[in-house]
């Protein structure tokens, strides 16, 4: 057996159906008196509204400024409500957006954060905070924006459309996979990423079949954790940079380009990371891991396509220099011409090139 550094990442997670109810024990358990609580506007904002009603006392108002990327803009509006209202905890109820407002306020403040996920996005888990800032998204890792409480409420989860579901859960995926084959992977991460994978796969499905099935909301959200904890535990690689950088430079939505970008990268990676295809193909019942999640994608009815989500067709081109400028860590070296013929596929909607001879 190699060698590893395990950490376990302090965050109290409580997972149920209804444990919306114990977020006031939560707060008092915080010392917490003035809860702001934070969503993106829209439908968000009424279930935040909700959720601040269970708080009575202890919540001092609703901010519904949550923007995907947590634009700098934003987090300063954010930041002024904390002050006039002398809030001493912001709640987040919602997903990536308003968690990643929740953290990049207490970067900044390091009020306490309670976090109650309503997609799949894992960001909850992690000490990782993307921030936008004249179009430019920058990340850091720092253990001062891990949320103290996170409490997963599958009640919360049966109003997300089972289109958003399926490409959240397939972002979710994303962090699993790349967990099986990250530089600095590990025993138990690896045992987390194959759970976290098993339960999404049988899960989307379910609800993309009945919508209201709460067993399957509920696998979805627990794979979701767990993905989200390999998110935070190991290192990402050419997937994840690759859709960092397209959605930074052609602001496409975030889970979608996950979903269609994810099988392209898997098969480019195949060659080089056998034993964490395996896994992957044996956990989705086939004998190839990029055509499994292709297919995967393709029975949860989301778009397969770059083009169809609003990529330019000249940006290819640009995706690939900007992903050659960038170097980093991936197990297969990244070769301009690979590069190209993937983000080719994956903008046509192609099936993933198999990688056996
Ligand atoms: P999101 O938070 O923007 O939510 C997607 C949409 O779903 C929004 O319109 C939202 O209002 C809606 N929605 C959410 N919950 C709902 C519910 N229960 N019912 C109905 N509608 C609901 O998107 P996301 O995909 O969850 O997160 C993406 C963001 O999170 C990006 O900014 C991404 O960079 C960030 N992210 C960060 C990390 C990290 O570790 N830092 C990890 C994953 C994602």
């Amino acid at each position: 057996m190699q060698p590893f550094v395990y950490e376990a990442l302090p965050t109290r997670v409580v997972f149920g159906a209804g444990t919306v109810a114990r977020l006031g024990a939560e707060a008092e358990r915080l010392g917490v008196r003035r809860a702001l609580v934070l969503s993106t506007p829209g439908r968000g904002e009424a279930q935040a509204r909700e959720v601040a009603a269970s708080l009575g006392d202890l919540a001092v108002g609703v901010h519904a400024g949550a923007v995907m990327h947590t634009p700098v803009e934003a987090t300063e509006k954010a930041l002024q409500v904390v002050g006039e209202l002398a809030a001493d905890a912001v709640v987040a109820v919602g997903g990536g957006s308003t968690t990643g407002l929740g953290k990049a306020i207490a970067l900044r403040t390091d009020l306490p954060q309670i976090v109650l996920p309503t997609t799949y996005a894992g960001s909850e888990m992690t000490p990782i905070l993307g921030e936008t800032r004249d179009g430019v998204k920058t990340t850091q890792r720092t253990p001062k924006v891990m949320p103290e409480v996170v409490l997963y409420d599958v009640d919360l989860t049966l109003g997300l459309p089972p289109s958003v579901a399926a490409t959240s859960g397939m972002n979710a995926m994303a962090h699993a996979v790349e967990a099986l084959y990250s530089k600095d992977r590990n025993p138990v991460t690896s045992l987390v990423a194959e759970e976290g994978i098993r339960s999404l796969a049988r899960a989307l499905p379910g609800i993309a079949a009945d919508p209201q099935d709460r067993e399957a909301r509920a696998g979805a959200l627990y794979g979701a954790w767990l993905c989200g904890t390999c998110l935070g535990a190991v290192g990402m690689a050419l997937h994840h940079k690759l859709c960092h950088a397209l959605g930074g430079a052609f602001d496409l939505p975030h889970a979608e380009t996950h979903t269609i970008v994810l099988p392209h990268a898997v098969a480019y990676n195949a060659s080089a990371a056998p034993d964490a295809m395996e896994r992957v193909a044996r956990i989705l019942g086939t004998t190839d891991a990029a055509q499994g999640l292709y297919e995967l994608a393709g029975r949860l009815g989301a778009k397969r396509a770059l083009r169809d989500i609003g990529m330019p067709a000249d940006g290819i081109g640009q995706a690939v220099s900007a992903a050659m400028a960038a170097p980093y860590w991936n197990p297969r070296p990244i070769e301009e011409d690979g590069l190209r013929d993937l983000l080719t596929r994956a903008w046509n909607g192609d099936p993933p090139r198999a990688w056996r001879a």
